[in-house]
């Protein structure tokens, strides 16, 4: 069922763990992590990224994602990821996206936060909750490289989701997006405080690539919305290149399965962690 950002970040407080939040910007992801919360009986967030525009186009992806929503077994939020126009925000509400991010990250401090602001004001009297970033992860969703994070500065978090209203806050903490070229180290001790000091949801980006010990204790300290995508991707192109290797495929379809599948179980995993299960 269909379930906004603000229900599903309530649900992971409850139940003291994280909600896996995916991007799913074609069928086949859209059918493994949905199979994969089902099968887990989890709840799941399906996101669409501004930056899979090339991928899939949000006019079309988005009704799919909030058809899938609808009609799955458990509460499913339809999110948008990463937007970084206020324009977007406001095609993914005609949409019927139930939780959107607005991410200034890469903005001066007061122009993300009355960016944020903006955001928070479009999607009132809307199923919508709202996610914004402070501090800097690089680099954006889709990359390989993996760059230096800069640190969200607590008192700086503190009076960003004062004066935004948002509902739930992304800090950097050491995560990277993409696939690591070395072990990150994250500072977790800074999601506690961060967590304490603004008492909203926290949100890990970048979640490909970090130990299931680091998972736990960043659940432990105030994370309850994990992204995690570039692990399930690789999954299931490693999936493709083995069915290639194995015989000679003509259809098209038979390669798109076999990632589904491949991208099925690495998703039940990562939900498996997430869910302390
Ligand atoms: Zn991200």
């Amino acid at each position: 069922m269909l379930v906004s950002l603000i229900e599903i970040l309530k649900l992971a407080e409850e139940r003291k763990c994280a909600v896996g939040a995916f991007n799913t910007p074609n069928m086949e992801c859209v059918n493994a992590v949905v199979t994969a919360a089902e099968k887990l009986s989890v709840p799941v967030i399906l996101m669409h990224a501004e930056i899979h525009e090339d991928v899939s186009k949000l006019e079309k992806i988005g009704p799919v994602l909030v058809q899938a929503a609808n009609s799955a077994r458990v509460p499913v939020c339809a999110h948008l990821d990463h937007c970084e126009h206020l324009e977007y925000v406001a095609r993914g509400l005609e949409l019927g996206f139930t939780g959107v991010m607005y991410d200034g990250s890469t903005l001066p401090f007061e122009e993300n936060l009355a960016n944020t602001r903006k955001v928070v004001s479009l999607v009132k009297g809307e199923n919508c909750g709202v996610e914004a970033e402070l501090g800097a992860m690089p680099p954006r969703e889709g990359g390989l490289d993996a760059g230096a994070p800069v640190y969200t500065d607590p008192e700086e978090a503190v009076l960003f989701c004062k004066e935004t209203g948002i509902n739930a806050l992304a800090p950097s903490f050491g995560t990277a997006h993409g696939i690591y070229k070395s072990k990150p180290v994250l500072d977790l001790d800074l999601v506690r405080i961060i967590s304490e000091r603004t008492g909203l949801p926290l949100v890990m980006h970048g979640g490909s690539g970090v130990s299931p010990e680091d998972y736990r204790i960043g659940i432990a300290n105030g994370l309850r919305k994990i992204n995690y995508y570039s692990y399930m991707s690789k999954a299931g192109t490693a999936a493709v290149k083995d069915l290639l290797a194995e015989k000679d495929v003509v259809f098209f379809h038979d390669l798109a399965l076999a990632a589904e599948k491949a991208m099925e179980a690495n998703a039940e995993t990562a939900l498996r962690i997430f869910a302390g299960l």
